[in-house]
């Protein structure tokens, strides 16, 4: 699988979520490294991920889980 844009917007909801593998995740990464919008676009995406765990410490509804995978996926057609 090569790494561009195209790929890593479409992977970056696994990414969050933790469900790529170990090599995708460094694909991932090394993409973020030499992409600048890309680098961007997981930076909010780690963010709105870190707002989320917050979140559901005290349980985030589901409705607003799915906004916030939204919002992410939004970003990404950019
Ligand atoms: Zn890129």
């Amino acid at each position: 699988m090569a790494m561009n844009c195209e790929t890593f917007k479409s992977n970056i909801d696994a990414y969050i979520d933790g469900a790529l593998g170990r090599d995708e995740r460094l694909m991932m990464e090394k993409h973020a490294e030499g992409c600048a919008s890309c680098r961007e676009l997981m930076k909010e995406a780690l963010m709105l991920m870190d707002m989320c765990a917050e979140l559901s410490e005290v349980s985030v509804p589901l409705q607003a889980q799915a906004a916030w995978r939204k919002a992410v996926r939004d970003e990404a057609k950019k």
